[in-house]
């Protein structure tokens, strides 16, 4: 997508084949987040079709949701909850299970870190299956938060994720696309 301003974001992100298997296109993004124009860029996009909205924390799911999380948060002046694996929070957490193509993962959030009621903004780098962004929202919803929207970079929509998160009633947002896995 070129933005409104000419920028073109997808040339920041570098491509690197088969990682971190053989097959798998890995979307890398830290050329964006160097950038300084990309980075802006991208932390602008993200956040303009929620500038009304009413949100009261942006979550980011580990780990480069927290870059871009933290940075929405900052921008849109909230505050930033992290969605962390399994273990890896200190205080008391509630937990979510998803099933990856080998075995299952859980995600965690601080048991206290959001009530019921409060409208999140859910943020990551790259949607693909969506199970990540999936369990991140039944984990919010779990919570009893509300999931206003989720916002990602990067849309791989052949794998269909964005389509998924849809039909859990989620509003998605993504700035680029890429064909493949
Ligand atoms: P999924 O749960 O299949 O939607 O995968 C999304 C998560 O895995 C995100 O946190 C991404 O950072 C990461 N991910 C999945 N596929 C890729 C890819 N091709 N390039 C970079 N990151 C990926």
């Amino acid at each position: 997508m070129i933005l409104r301003n000419g920028f073109d974001l997808k040339k920041y992100i570098r491509t690197i084949p088969d990682y971190p298997k053989p097959g798998i296109l890995f979307r890398d993004i830290t050329t964006l987040l160097s950038d300084l124009h990309g980075f802006r860029a991208a932390v602008d996009e993200l956040c303009w079709p929620f500038l009304k909205d009413q949100i009261d924390f942006v979550a980011g799911i580990e780990a480069r949701g927290f870059i871009l999380g933290g940075a929405v948060a900052h921008t849109l002046g909230r505050g930033f909850i992290p969605i962390r694996k399994k273990g890896k929070l200190p205080y008391r957490t509630i937990g979510q299970d998803y099933t990856l193509e080998y075995g299952v993962d859980t995600i965690e959030v601080h048991e206290d870190a959001m009530k019921k009621g409060d409208r999140i903004l859910l943020i990551d780098d790259l949607i693909a299956t969506g199970g990540t962004a999936a369990a991140a929202t039944d984990l919010i919803r779990k919570s009893g938060s509300v999931v206003v929207a989720a916002a990602f970079v990067i849309d791989l929509p052949e794998l269909k994720g964005a389509e998924i998160l849809r039909k859990k009633g989620v509003k998605v947002h993504t700035l680029v696309e890429f064909d493949g896995h």
